[in-house]
């Protein structure tokens, strides 16, 4: 995971760590999650206060997962899911 880029996972209520699921399949999906964002943003910080984005992914069960965006103000929010909104085209 790239430097300072945070994500969680909240999945039925729960706080769950990728690296700690016993379903390798599940893990791997979780995974490649947060790899096509880390990738997208790693290099991402708010030009005003030099912080990195924060993201959470969350849903009911592991197949209807959303993301949501957190940062110090909302212009890095807005730069954030400008850019993955762009990178899903
Ligand atoms: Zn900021």
């Amino acid at each position: 995971m790239g430097k300072g880029v945070a994500f969680a996972f909240q999945i039925g209520g729960r706080e769950l760590d990728p690296a700690q699921m016993e379903d390798p399949q599940e893990a791997a999906l979780l995974q490649e999650i947060v790899e096509s964002v880390v990738d997208r943003t790693e290099l991402l910080q708010c030009s005003e206060h030099g912080e990195p984005p924060r993201f959470l992914c969350s849903g009911e069960n592991i197949n209807e997962l959303s993301l949501e965006v957190f940062g110090c103000c909302e212009s890095l929010v807005g730069e954030v899911e400008k850019l993955l909104n762009e990178a899903a085209e």
